[in-house]
């Protein structure tokens, strides 16, 4: 696995795409090959909170609870790991410039860089800093979900609420992989209805 030293290896892709089980792997293949790894999480996303990812062929994988970029910085000072996963990482706060920068500087000083992180939010537009590390990566890989409604493969996560947030955690199940056409089919009917309502405001309006 030394080939992988100061690599950066980014898993992309929409939401029930299998990003997280790909670094979970990943982690997994290094700590067998007997590297000092660590993943860590967004405290953001409150749907993790054990420290330790006990995967089914019983090896437990160290998980770190992280508020932005500093905290891994001064984790990885303190402890040396030689390969550190981070998840879900357009979590992370820290800010753009100072996540790339430090990402670059573990990178320089050989340590393994894993991310997953979503390519798009509900509204298909990029999430900043999975679009940052895109081109950079050593190792790019977008991972697909399956649209529900036709069963190609999908290409965004489609929000089903009406929320304008653009981050709505653990709360998968208001989400649905489609792929671009359906995509388009579902903004389409969502328009129509709120084009609908409008008329009829007006109407209202008119009958006053
Ligand atoms: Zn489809």
């Amino acid at each position: 696995m030394h080939q992988y030293k100061g690599k950066l290896i980014v898993h992309t892709g929409s939401m029930f795409s299998g990003k997280t089980s790909s670094l979970e792997k990943d982690i997994k293949r290094f700590a067998i090959a007997g590297y000092d790894t660590v993943a860590f999480k967004p405290s953001l996303d409150t749907r993790y909170t054990e420290s330790e990812i006990v995967t089914h062929d019983n090896i437990s994988l160290k998980a770190v609870l992280v508020d932005n970029i500093d905290d891994i910085m001064n984790y990885c000072k303190e402890h040396n790991p030689s390969v550190i996963g981070i998840d879900e990482v357009q979590f992370l706060g820290g800010g753009l410039p100072k996540i790339v920068e430090s990402i670059n500087f573990l990178l320089d000083k050989d340590v393994t860089v894993i991310v997953a992180g979503l390519d798009m939010d509900f509204t298909g537009q990029a999430f900043e800093i999975v679009k940052e590390l895109m081109p950079i990566a050593d190792y790019l890989y977008k991972h697909h979900a399956v649209c529900v409604k036709c069963g190609t493969d999908a290409w965004v996560s489609h929000r089903k609420i009406k929320d304008k947030e653009r981050v709505v955690i653990g709360a998968s199940n208001e989400y649905e992989p489609l792929c671009r056409r359906c995509f388009r089919k579902e903004k389409e009917k969502e328009e129509a209805i709120l084009n609908k309502n409008q008329v009829s405001f007006e109407e209202l309006g008119e009958l006053k």
